[in-house]
């Protein structure tokens, strides 16, 4: 019988099926013809057992080398089918996008801007630079001293009530806080001016402040204020009312003025709160502005001697004043926007209006 088997040709045959088969299918089927239960080499194999131990030895190694060969050449066809079809299937899945009108499709992504505190910022501090002010920053966790002591305000004196404030250490020697104005950048500029002879100083300080206030529709426990400091020799309050009046046409418009008020700040002296023409009535009197035509913004006067002192300012050669309001506000009095608590709610319908 081991005559009669020719294992050379058998593994050829075998070959052929393999190298014709075109598809997974026809492989999985070809597989079946040439090495499974009822394929040639499976019926040698049991032919085996008829034969004498010796001969038994010889052709079992040969066929279990034919089976070998055979079982490589499925897995090599097998393995460029699957690329050949993973290849095709790819080019089908290939999109031609010029198929389709530009834009049509994909709409571009919307551009975004600057958030509309971030906005008012950058014009107030366009208004300032144009009048011939520089722009300061300063930290916003101080010590006691950059947020009060300096500015008049004594540990236990009664105008520290006017500011609610967050403490962060209350207590301690050094206590520190965060500041509930931008007014210690003006201690900042005017300590780091005697120390690097920076006088005069013509600086606006804008920055986010903090108090402990319930939210509503004119107040925010974090807001941004912007803070104007000028040291130079001869400053009279008068030229604190004409920066004001200048600031106010320029932001606001030409038919918005400006008036001073008597107030009290630890600060200064004179102090003053002022005010602007109502932005939706235009001064005739409404609702908003409670018929009086005018909108309080924020407080100034000059500068108060015992602040000089505290920073070493000799105040027989100079004078100064200062003022400060917020940024949410004037955003708010500008485009009229009822609540203020919209600026920090993030809603895109509202902020994609500005
Ligand atoms: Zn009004």
């Amino acid at each position: 019988m081991s005559d009669a088997l020719d294992i050379d040709a058998l593994v050829d045959e075998a070959r052929s099926y393999i190298e014709a088969a075109q598809s997974t299918e026809e492989i999985r089927q070809m597989t079946a013809n040439v090495s499974g239960k009822k394929s040639p080499i499976a019926e040698a194999h049991r032919a085996l057992g008829g034969l004498d131990p010796e001969e038994r030895k010889e052709l079992g190694r040969r066929l279990h080398g034919a089976r070998t060969t055979i079982e490589e050449l499925i897995e090599r066809r097998r393995a460029e089918i699957t690329f050949e079809e993973l290849t095709r299937e790819m080019a089908g899945a290939r999109i031609d996008l010029t198929e389709f009108i530009p834009g049509a499709i994909v709409a571009p992504p919307a551009r975004g801007h600057l958030h509309l505190v971030s906005q008012t910022r950058d014009a107030l501090e366009d208004v300032f630079v144009g009048m011939g002010f520089e722009v300061a920053e300063g930290p916003e966790i101080e010590t006691d001293w950059f947020n009060f002591g300096a500015l008049n305000i004594p540990p236990a004196h009664p105008a520290r009530g006017m500011w609610d404030t967050f403490y962060l250490n209350l207590g301690s020697p050094e206590s520190t806080l965060l500041r509930t104005h931008t007014s210690p950048v003006q201690i900042h500029l005017m300590e780091d001016a005697v120390v690097n002879g920076g006088l005069p100083i013509h600086a606006v300080m804008p920055g986010r402040c903090y108090r402990r206030d319930t939210p509503d529709a004119r107040h925010l426990p974090v807001f941004h204020q912007i803070e104007g400091l000028v040291v130079d020799r001869g400053i009279t309050f008068a030229d604190l009312a004409g920066t004001i009046e200048v600031f106010t046409t320029a932001y606001f418009g030409p038919d918005i003025h400006s008036r001073l008020r008597p107030a009290y700040f630890p600060f200064t002296e004179p102090s003053a709160e002022f005010e602007v023409t109502c932005t939706i009535c235009h001064g005739e009197g409404c609702r908003t502005c409670s018929m009086t035509g005018w909108i309080e913004l924020g407080g100034c006067g000059m500068v108060d001697p015992a602040v000089f002192d505290a920073v070493g300012i000799d105040t027989d050669e100079w004078t100064g004043f200062a003022f400060g309001f917020g940024i949410d506000r004037c955003a708010q009095m500008r485009h009229q926007i009822a609540d203020m608590r919209a600026l920090i709610e993030n809603d895109i319908r509202f902020l994609r209006q500005f």
